[in-house]
């Protein structure tokens, strides 16, 4: 791997908001309270800037889980607690009160974010920030409106007999979330949005990376009023606090997003007592070019966009890149062109584009694979490189003259590196779009619009971009078909994965 030693990572300021949160010790919040994990054991958060030491956080373990399982499901088993005496009103009013505390605090949370995650601060503040407080506002507005079914039924065995039937949405219990670093409030938000519109309680376990702007959170949800008990955090590891929260006997439900190897183990983990398991996972999504694509230019900025967001740590990023033939070479040289302008640097510094990737574990994956694809003979149009010594950074790379065998044309890189081929026959293409194990998102560039609708139809993926990509809206459920998950998140179909259907049926 080719370094770039003479990159240079300027020193930024913090604001002295974000410096007094750093002052304050990072402990788990069980029940109300903020406590040290058990154990007395911290974990460090690093820089990926320049791979320095920013916080530390209590390292939760089982003990620690166990004590926010028991304080979750002691409000979710007292039908006199606050929580559940709310009405669906008062408890819309508490969710929309955390959406407009983040929108207070976006600065802050901003500038958290991208200190602990590397990701420009600029794009949190219109992308990250805002989407958080939005799908708070939207689930607020559903909390009253959680409805059943009245139900008209036969009951052909008892001639004569009147019945009234009817369904109720009933919260599923405690719930218990695992959340990944490369959106970590948007993803908190996501998780915890649906939780409290349906009246569930949580256990949240944000990602050892980055449990900076989830324990924010936390402090929010406190200020807006929310109950003791009904949210509880805990940061610590994977293998321990989130195997530990996965397994829980008395978790009735767990909601993952991160890998897919490690939602295996999630499934297997919540066998034991047979929870209910939601995942989103991973992708390897197809983002397909015709040549009669309306503006080539858009096109291309779309494509690299598709990619490059987020520095490719993107579940659905368009990371394979196929172009029409006729155009291949045009749009290959355009998005290779708008990587190199990609402004490359650290998250808080304002004319950043790209930060560095997110820790020195993916550092190593992202840069494994491009040596990956370097020895199995792909050509590297641009990037392939790592940048400076300390922090996480590598530039954004195109690969082409790629075989489907490859390992960088299968598998998740979860870094900002596409591959690139060409196609000359539209069944082919759909085809090949769907031969992934994955099934998470693609992306489709015609003017034609009964083309674009046949493809959209055909491409087994759980979200379809027609002349667009990466847009995300509270309103819109998200979620993977085949081994990209199981389950929505937002939208209103993620309120039936929050709920248990009880079907009621009164003899007249
Ligand atoms: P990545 O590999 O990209 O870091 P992961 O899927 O490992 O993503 O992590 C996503 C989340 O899953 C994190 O919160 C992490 O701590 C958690 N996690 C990792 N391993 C396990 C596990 N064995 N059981 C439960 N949670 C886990």
């Amino acid at each position: 791997m080719v370094t770039d030693a003479a990159f240079e990572i300027p020193e930024i300021e913090i604001s002295t908001k974000v410096q007094e949160f750093l002052s304050r010790p990072k402990k788990c919040l069980i029940n109300g309270n903020w406590v040290e994990a058990a154990s007395g054991k911290s974990f460090s958060i690093y820089n990926p800037a320049n791979g320095s030491i920013i916080d530390m956080a209590a390292e939760g373990d089982k003990e620690d889980i166990d004590a926010a399982v028991k304080a979750a499901r002691k409000v979710f088993d007292d039908p006199k607690h606050p929580w559940n005496t709310m009405t669906p009103s008062e408890r819309g009013k508490l969710i929309w009160k955390i959406g407009d505390l983040i929108l207070e605090n976006l600065d802050e949370l901003a500038e958290l974010e991208s200190l602990d995650n590397g990701k420009p601060v600029g794009v949190a503040k219109v992308a990250d920030v805002p989407l958080s407080a939005d799908l708070f506002h939207y689930m607020a507005g559903w909390a009253t409106k959680i409805e059943g079914n009245t139900i008209p039924i036969s009951v052909p065995y008892a001639a004569g007999a009147k019945f009234h039937a009817f369904t109720m949405r009933e919260p599923v219990g405690v719930v218990g979330q695992i959340i990944p670093w490369n959106f970590p409030l948007l993803m908190a938000a996501w998780k915890l949005g649906p939780v409290l519109a349906t009246g569930n309680c949580v256990v949240l376990k944000p990602a050892e990376q980055t449990p900076l702007t989830a324990l924010r959170l936390g402090e929010i949800i406190q200020e807006a009023g929310v109950p003791d008990g009904v949210v509880n955090i805990v940061t610590g590891m994977g293998e321990t606090a989130g195997a530990a929260l996965a397994a829980h006997d008395d978790v009735d439900k767990v909601a993952f997003t991160g890998s897919t190897e490690v939602g295996k183990m999630i499934v297997q983990a919540a066998a034991g007592n047979l929870k209910k398991v939601t995942l989103e996972l991973g992708g390897k999504s197809p983002n397909i070019i015709f040549k009669d694509t309306e503006n080539l230019e858009q096109t291309i900025a779309s494509a690299a966009s598709a990619i490059f967001f987020n520095h490719g740590q993107c579940c659905c990023a368009g990371s394979r890149l196929y172009v029409e033939k006729d155009i291949f070479d045009e749009v290959v040289d355009g998005v290779s062109a708008a990587a190199d302008q990609i402004k490359i640097g650290p998250g808080l510094a304002g004319d950043t584009d790209m930060g560095p990737l997110v820790s020195s574990e993916q550092l190593n994956r992202v840069t494994g694979f491009m040596n990956a694809g370097q020895e199995a003979g792909a050509t590297c149009v641009t990037g392939g490189r790592r940048l400076g010594e300390n922090g996480y950074f590598v530039t954004p790379t195109v690969y082409k003259d790629t075989n489907d065998d490859m390992s960088i044309v299968r598998e998740e890189i979860f870094g900002p590196v596409v591959v690139a081929d060409p196609f000359d026959d539209i069944e082919q293409i759909i085809d090949r779009g769907n031969d992934t194990t994955y099934g998470l998102a693609a992306g489709i560039w015609t003017r034609d619009i009964s083309k674009a609708h046949r493809t959209a139809a055909r491409l087994r993926a759980g979200t379809v971009w027609i002349n667009c990509y990466n847009i995300f809206d509270s309103a819109l459920p998200f979620g993977g078909y085949k081994q990209s998950g199981w389950g929505r998140e937002m939208g209103h179909e993620v309120l039936d994965l929050y709920t248990e259907t009880k079907a009621v049926c009164l003899g007249l």
